[in-house]
């Protein structure tokens, strides 16, 4: 029986740490389903729908990656898609707390479904989406860190709130005059 692993985030946006990660599980399972988080309790800076197209893109040459998007409890939607694997990536000590905790939660859960650690490739052990956003924001070049498409929407979608900031800044200022 071919075995699907299912790697779950909030993939805001995928980076090249999560890439390699993807990259990695592929040679380790017969299908990966890289499944966007819907109901994070972060907010995030792209839609569901914007985090999809951006995996979709950056996996496509990738033959046994399949990329969703679910709401509710991971363990759930693995089970409805027949992964039995749960795939996680550990940076530092920092993320183990956390990850353990959720591992533990969701095999609780759900026994029949396994968590497996993959250590970060060292190259992309300091990087994470708030990074990326970060420096992004700040003007920073972040091509080492994301694919080009990435590049490209990040950059697009901080122009576009730029836009949004001036014009409500605009609209304030003149509720402010018609206020006076
Ligand atoms: P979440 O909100 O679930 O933490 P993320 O998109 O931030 O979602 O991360 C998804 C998974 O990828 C987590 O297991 C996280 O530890 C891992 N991850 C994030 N960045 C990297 C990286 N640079 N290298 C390896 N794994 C990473």
């Amino acid at each position: 029986m071919p075995t699907i692993a299912m790697y779950p985030g909030s993939f805001d946006p995928v980076t090249n740490g999560h890439l390699d990660i993807i990259k990695r599980s592929s040679r380790m399972f017969d299908k990966v389903i890289v499944a966007v988080l819907v109901n994070s309790a972060k907010t995030p800076l792209f839609t569901v729908e914007e985090r999809v197209a951006m995996l979709r893109e950056s996996c496509k040459n990738i033959p046994n990656v399949e990329i969703d998007s679910f709401n509710g409890l991971t363990v759930t939607f693995a089970k409805q898609k027949g992964a039995t694997v749960m795939v996680r990536g550990l940076r530092a000590v920092t993320d183990f707390e956390n990850e353990i905790q959720l591992a533990h939660t969701n095999f609780a859960m759900m026994p029949e479904i396994e968590t497996v650690f993959l250590a970060t490739a060292i190259k992309w052990s300091y990087l994470s989406s708030t990074i990326v956003k970060e420096a992004a924001y700040y003007g920073s070049d972040i091509s080492k860190f994301v694919t080009p498409n990435v590049e490209k929407a990040v950059s697009e979608k901080y122009a576009q709130l730029r836009e949004r900031d001036r014009k409500s800044t605009r609209l304030n200022s003149s509720h402010r005059c018609l206020s006076r």
